[in-house]
């Protein structure tokens, strides 16, 4: 079998990419292991960056249709009485509203709906689109992929080769690039529960020890996010479901009768995180894109967005290269050179936000929530915060931010500009530099 190029892995990334191809004319084939939905919870939160990509894939009508928007995410710190409501002792909020770009809101969506309508879209372009499930991508021989499907082996020849894999890649195993994976010391218990009504913005209850993370999804359901510290998992459990239902009913009140809507300890998730960064992301005619090059801690929920927007840009490389008959191999590692300072980014910006919920001291509590509440009074640290994870733009944080965070400096009194962020926000020759002719790349 012959393509132009062979994605290995149909998840959100490889879909996402597909769509970018087969859109523009480019002759792609995916190879996905999975005959059926995947069980497994993954990503659910589209930030605003990957929300104006599904919009210039003319899909946010139906990405709004499916999906559920947030604009604010509450954050609440309280101390826990069992029985009793819980007692507030610091609560603000972040709004995307602060952003100055159409795409100031996220939308949750589940991950099965998002990989459909991705998937339905590259089946509109049927003549340069060949999707096989059922598919496993086994590595390469003689220059070719090998695919197991059913009981039987073949291989497909491509001008490139992108894994896209998620995170045991055999593509990145054939590209010979290392990892280094980070662990942390809280694990995640995670959950769809019915929510009421009214429970329309993003959520976040911390206590000294723990914190609840709550992201309304459509259809009156709430995809919950419970930290535990790592190991525990087995204790929780044996502890029974009433266990879980108490520790909701005593975090956020509003769910105490619909987390009773779990029913079996299979219906939750337990979600190790951990995070790498793979040395390269291309290799001659290979490139890894998505969890496959790189993971990240969840607490930013930005690991399904990365792969998205790795997908925008190695797509659009790939179709200018075929409709300007350039090599496509010669070009690959432009992606790499838009792509590995803004994952380094956000892989920094998620490590930071994780870091801020991983200690149960008291002093460090005091910190957290004196940096969180500076970041809504001072209306730079708001706009940097919800920009850079965004992903539509990057405003670095400077050493008076992180001093005013710290309450060593006072908080500026002047808002941000639409004008001002206007710089940091990134334009199609951010995006696609290759393009501009004075590029020199
Ligand atoms: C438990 C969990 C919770 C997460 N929570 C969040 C979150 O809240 N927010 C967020 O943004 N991200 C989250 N993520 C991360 C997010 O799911 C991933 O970053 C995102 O799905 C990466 O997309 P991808 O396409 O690169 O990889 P994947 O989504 O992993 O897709 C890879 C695809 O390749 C297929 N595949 C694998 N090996 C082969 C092979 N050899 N041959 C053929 N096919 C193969 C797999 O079946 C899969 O369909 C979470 C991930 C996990 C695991």
């Amino acid at each position: 079998m012959q393509t132009e190029i062979f994605v290995a892995g149909g998840g959100v990334g490889g879909l996402a990419l597909a769509v970018k191809l087969a859109s523009s004319g480019v002759h792609v084939t995916v190879a996905e292991q999975l005959k059926d939905e995947s069980p497994l919870y993954k990503g659910e939160l589209l930030q605003p960056k990957t929300v104006a990509i599904l919009d210039q894939m003319d899909l946010l009508p139906e990405v709004l249709q499916y999906g559920h928007k947030i604009e604010t995410l509450a954050f609440q710190e309280v101390d826990v009485n069992p029985g009793r409501p819980p007692e507030e002792i610091g609560s603000t909020e972040l709004t995307y509203n602060r952003i100055a770009s159409t795409y100031n809101y996220s939308v949750m969506i589940p991950h099965e709906k998002i990989k459909e309508i991705l998937r339905n879209k590259a089946s509109e372009y049927g003549e340069h689109f060949h999707f096989i499930p059922g598919a496993r991508f086994l590595g390469f021989e003689n220059g070719q992929a090998k695919i197991k499907q059913a009981k039987e082996t073949y291989a497909i020849t491509a001008d490139v080769y992108i894994g896209a894999e998620g995170r045991s890649s055999p593509t990145r195993q054939a590209m010979d690039v290392s990892i280094k994976r980070k662990d942390y010391n809280h694990h995640f218990l995670t959950v769809t529960i019915p929510r009421p009504e009214s429970f329309l913005e993003g959520k976040i209850v911390t206590t000294r020890e723990s914190f609840l993370g709550m992201f309304p999804l459509p259809d009156n359901e709430i995809r919950t996010v419970l930290l535990i510290k790592a190991g525990q998992y087995k204790a929780i459990k044996e502890k029974g479901l009433e266990h879980v239902y108490e520790a909701y009913g005593d975090l956020e009140p509003r769910l105490k009768e619909h987390v009773r809507a779990i029913k079996d300890w299979k219906q939750i998730q337990l979600m190790v995180p951990y995070t790498y960064h793979v040395d390269h992301y291309v290799r001659g005619n290979m490139a890894l894109l998505g969890d496959a090059a790189h993971t990240v801690h969840p607490m930013a929920g930005e690991g399904m967005n990365l792969a998205i927007q790795d997908a925008d840009v190695l797509g659009e490389l790939l179709s200018w290269c075929k409709h300007n008959s350039k090599t496509y191999h010669s070009h690959l590692p432009y992606y790499e050179q838009v792509r590995r300072p803004r994952v380094s980014f956000l892989l920094k910006l998620s490590h930071l936000s994780a870091l801020v919920y991983s200690y149960p001291y008291p002093w460090w509590r005091q910190l957290r929530m004196q940096a969180v509440q500076r970041m809504y009074d001072d209306d730079q640290l708001h706009v940097k915060q919800m920009l850079n994870t965004s992903g539509l733009g990057i405003w670095n944080f400077s050493l008076v931010d992180r001093a005013i965070q710290g309450s060593m400096l006072p908080v500026r009194k002047k808002n941000i500009t639409d004008h001002q962020q206007q710089r940091y926000i990134f334009d199609e020759t951010d995006d696609y530099p290759w393009k501009h002719t004075n590029w020199k790349g």
